[in-house]
């Protein structure tokens, strides 16, 4: 039997590529498209949104009830959004969360979800990085004494830096040699920033256009350097994986996962 889904942040740039990638689905009956209350494209039919003829479902205002019939969610919305989702889930429904930027409220309060129900959260629903994650941190813990410095690029419209990607690409990195990244990372650099310290890792975002995603990690000793770079060439590589996620995790029981779960990759 199809297991039902819903959409949450339907009507937006990510929201519309998993509507895409769901319409044609066999195995995933969307249930629910939701967005926020004062979105222009309330009511529309999905179809419109994707591409794709009409389903006969529209899209709905997130509220009490939006999402009850769901037996998985996947979320690209907003921080605020994601905080409203977490009230109306049903309580048993998987997450699937694509959305960045968010707080140490709403890191806890997933935490505090996983311990009921399947929740996995991805800054980056490629299955490139997650594999560029396990290369970086591999990097890191053969070359200890080399710098690291992570260069990411996104499009003009993007509103957090730097990326959930570069955090997450940090984070290995650091939890490779033993170190936090709270402690450790190093947000850009202006004026006599003095010489650079050994334990720490350097972050950069450029923005411009439409770039839709580039990470960029430096790993550099006294006489050689690595670069390991991925490039996202279509946003519907995220909507990709994270229907990939939502049919995994459907059948997992409550925890907290990530993308390398989904791929089988041993390092987490
Ligand atoms: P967008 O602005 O195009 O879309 C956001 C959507 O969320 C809009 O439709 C908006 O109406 C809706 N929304 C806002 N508040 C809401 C609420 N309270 N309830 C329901 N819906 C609400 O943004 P986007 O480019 O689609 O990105 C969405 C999020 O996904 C961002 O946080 C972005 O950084 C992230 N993102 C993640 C990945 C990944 O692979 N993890 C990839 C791309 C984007």
């Amino acid at each position: 039997m199809a297991h039902r889904i819903g959409v949450v942040g339907a009507t937006g740039r990510m929201g519309r590529l998993v509507l895409a990638e769901l319409i044609p689905a066999d195995d995933l009956d969307i249930v629910a498209a939701v967005t926020h209350p004062g979105s222009v494209s309330l009511g529309l039919d999905i179809g419109a949104l994707a591409g794709h003829g009409p389903q006969g479902r529209t899209v709905i205002a997130q509220g009490p009830g939006c999402v009850d019939e769901c037996d998985v969610v996947i979320d690209f919305s907003t921080p605020g959004g994601l905080a409203a989702l977490l009230d109306q889930l049903p309580e048993r429904c998987a997450l699937v969360s694509g959305t960045t930027g968010l707080d140490a409220t709403l890191v806890d309060r997933l935490a505090e979800r996983a311990q009921r129900a399947p929740v996995l959260v991805a800054a980056n629903f490629s299955t490139g990085v997650a594999v560029l994650r396990d290369l970086v941190a591999r990097a890191a813990a053969a070359l200890p004494d080399y710098d690291i410095e992570i260069v990411e690029a996104h499009h003009k419209h993007k509103r957090d830096a730097p990326s959930g990607t570069a955090l997450a690409l940090g984070r290995a990195a650091a939890g490779a040699r033993g170190w936090t990244l709270d402690a450790t990372a190093q947000h850009g650099r202006e004026g006599d920033t003095g010489p650079r310290q050994a334990a720490s890792i350097g972050f950069h975002a450029v923005r411009g256009g439409g770039v839709v995603g580039e990470h960029q990690v430096w790993i550099v000793g006294g006489g050689e350097r690595l670069e390991l770079t991925h490039a996202a060439m279509d946003r519907a590589t995220f909507a990709q994986g994270a229907v990939r996620a939502a049919r995994w995790i459907v059948d997992q029981p409550a925890g907290r996962y990530g993308l390398p779960d989904v791929l089988g990759l041993t390092t987490s």
